[in-house]
């Protein structure tokens, strides 16, 4: 059909694939997949851990973590008993840290309900923490070849541009996956699966290669001509403009760190107490009502988290152990959870597994700002 020809609209909740389409896409796959490290020796553990690094993160960016993480928690038993303190400093670098913490949880569970082994059922596999069913799809498929079609957002673009379907958002994803399981290679799941998100990582791009794509005369939203519309954008969240200040706060026992599990960042991290300035929807950390008065270091950093464009900003004070004291005391009466441990200027940035610490870092190196006492 020649490009710019009105189609009629295509609104399907299930579509018939020509097989042959699949065997050029699995021909394209064997061909041209990279050699990526995860693809190497594969088990459903290492599947599971590359496919949840992957989330929110680019390949590129992810595989020299991912090494380091295989190497350091080779089997499901390793990392099972692992503390989740030096879980998260081999997660540095990949943020979302809640990431690895559900990994652990599941892991654990994995070693101490199932033996280690992964189930080969969807049932059974959502059973685990962290696992949805995107991640269950994903290793059933790709470790053990079973028949289940995933849907990621690459994979969801190429599906949407082939069949001409316009919907985008979570409301469309029961037809889209629907569409996936029509498309699933029956004898190749896992390959299949892997092809279709490789093209879209690769060629089906948001302004496709097309030109390069082995599913050029199969795809309908190429032959109207509309492939670089398709998926409708889904409306971007608002962003948010903050004004962040964090505190390091000296004691003699070192820094001062918390978490606690009802704040809106580092749920799952220990951080530099922090507090919102100006106007902002947020709950601070429980570090204003205090008599200290911490010095502004006259820094500014920006950072950016989700939909967040951060302004950041840093103080620091020294804490005798009688403002300790008080201050701690305020904590566990404001936020009953918090929990508290230090750290020493070296290892902020393994104990704040963000990449703010080593921006608060750096800034301060930059500026030339002199930090009495935080030389060790
Ligand atoms: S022809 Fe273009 S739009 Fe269609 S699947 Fe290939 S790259 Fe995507």
């Amino acid at each position: 059909m020649p490009a710019g020809l009105k189609q009629k609209e295509v609104n399907l909740p299930t579509y018939e694939f020509d097989p042959k389409t699949n065997l050029k896409l699995r021909n394209w796959f064997v061909q041209e997949k990279r050699d990526l490290a995860f693809r190497k020796n594969r088990t459903p553990y290492s599947t599971w851990v590359s496919e949840i690094m992957l989330q929110q993160t680019r390949v590129a960016a992810m595989l020299p973590l991912y090494e380091k993480f295989i190497h350091r928690f080779p089997k499901p038993e390793d990392l099972a008993i692992a503390e989740e303190e030096e879980v998260f400093r081999y997660w540095q670098g990949l943020g979302y840290y809640s990431r690895a913490k559900n990994l652990l949880a599941g892991v654990q569970k994995l070693v101490n309900e199932f033996g280690g082994k992964f189930p080969k059922t969807l049932e059974e596999a959502l059973s685990l923490p962290g696992v949805g069913p995107y991640t269950a799809r994903a290793i059933l498929s790709i470790s053990y070849n079973l028949p289940f079609a995933v849907l990621d957002g690459n994979a969801k673009r190429v599906l949407s541009r082939l069949v001409l379907f316009k919907e985008s958002g979570p409301k469309a994803d029961p037809a889209l996956q629907k569409i996936a399981d029509s498309f699933l290679n029956l004898d190749f799941p896992g390959d299949h699966n892997e092809a279709v998100m490789e093209l879209g990582a690769r060629v089906c791009i948001p302004k496709p290669l097309c030109n390069e794509c082995p599913l050029q005369n199969d795809c309908l939203a190429y032959q109207n001509g509309v492939q670089e519309s398709i998926p409708e954008m889904e409306k971007k969240k608002k962003e948010i403009l903050l004004n962040i200040r964090f505190y390091i706060l000296k004691t003699k026992h070192g820094i001062l760190l918390i978490r606690y599990p009802e704040r809106r960042f580092f749920k799952t991290i220990y951080s530099l107490p922090f507090s919102f300035e100006g106007k902002n929807p947020y709950d601070s950390d429980p570090v204003l009502d205090w008599d200290l008065k911490p010095s502004d270091l006259g820094i500014k950093f920006k950072h950016t988290i989700t939909h967040h464009k951060i302004q950041g900003f840093v103080s620091e004070t020294e804490l005798d152990t009688k403002s300790e004291k008080k201050l701690l005391e305020n904590f566990y009466k404001i936020r009953p959870s918090i929990e508290i441990k230090y750290c020493n200027w070296k290892n902020l940035e393994t104990e704040f597994p963000s990449s703010i610490s080593k921006k608060i870092k750096q800034t301060l190196a930059k500026d030339g700002a002199v930090l009495p006492g935080l030389e060790n």
